[in-house]
């Protein structure tokens, strides 16, 4: 079944720059769908009309059978709790421990209310315990997001977005800012999420090798035009 579907996308940002124009396509549930382009391509601003971060200027953005390009601001709450964004330079709130980041996560990303542990369920607690387990940051609990390395930052991200209980992930260039091992274990985590839990995943990215080794389906974007969409085995030596 469909998840996801855009229908004639576009965005542009003041008179000039177009960052979108007539974006096209659709995205099954479960499917691992990774976005791939030179910088400046529109990779981004696509993941973000996706949860209203920006407002695309014209089409439809189904999700989960609501056009989310035009729901309102209550209705857009309620469709964001299902879709987990995960950003390239991670977004944690500093001085916070990481299990307070994760449950942060229930709360919506901008929020305000920097949460003491104490505002939260005890089975609200168990359930980041348990997330962080399955990410491997079971040491790192109670440390300061601050002291820990990107990849662990990275994976505390994950588990903030996971903690929704999300349809899907958008993961915009998720390793860009880490080295290979560390990208790598970020990678496996949202290959065995997508595989294990059933959760749709879409991640910019621009290593076409990566995109190669974990993907389902490669979405080619320049100029803010799609080029290509298809399985990895299909995919054409210019992009
Ligand atoms: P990518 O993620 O592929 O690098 P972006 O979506 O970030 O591409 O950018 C697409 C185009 O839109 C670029 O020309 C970029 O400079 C421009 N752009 C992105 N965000 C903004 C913004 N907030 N204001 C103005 N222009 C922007
Ligand atoms: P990233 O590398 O994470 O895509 P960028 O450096 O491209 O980040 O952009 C950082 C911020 O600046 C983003 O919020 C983006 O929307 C905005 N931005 C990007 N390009 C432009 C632009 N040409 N004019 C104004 N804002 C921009």
């Amino acid at each position: 079944t469909t998840l996801l579907q855009l229908n004639h996308v576009s965005k542009h940002y003041g008179n000039d720059t177009k960052a979108l124009s007539d974006v096209n396509f659709s995205v099954k549930e479960g499917e691992f769908v990774s976005i791939i382009g030179p910088s400046g391509a529109g990779k981004s601003t696509l993941l973000r009309c996706i949860n209203r971060m920006v407002d695309a200027n014209s089409g439809e953005i189904i999700f989960d059978n609501v056009d989310i390009a035009g729901l309102g601001k209550k209705d857009l709450k309620k469709a964001r709790t299902k879709i987990g964004m995960i950003f390239q330079h991670y977004n944690l709130v500093n001085r916070l421990s990481v299990i307070e980041n994760v449950l942060h996560g229930r709360l919506g990303f901008k929020s305000t209310l920097a949460g003491a542990l104490g505002l939260y369920t005890e089975e609200e607690k168990r359930q980041a315990l348990q997330i962080l387990g399955v990410l491997g940051l079971q040491e790192q609990i109670y440390k300061r997001s601050d002291q820990l390395s990107g990849g662990q930052k990275q994976r505390v991200g994950i588990a903030r977005a996971l903690i929704q209980n999300p349809k899907m992930l958008l993961c915009d260039e998720p390793i860009a800012s880490l080295d290979p091992n560390a990208s790598k274990i970020i990678m496996d985590h949202l290959k065995n999420i997508s595989a294990s839990m059933g959760i749709t995943v879409l991640v910019n990215l621009h290593q076409v090798e990566v995109a190669l080794k974990y993907s389902d389906r490669i979405i080619g974007v320049n100029k803010g035009s799609l080029i290509f969409d298809g399985p990895p085995n299909e995919i054409t030596a210019e992009i």
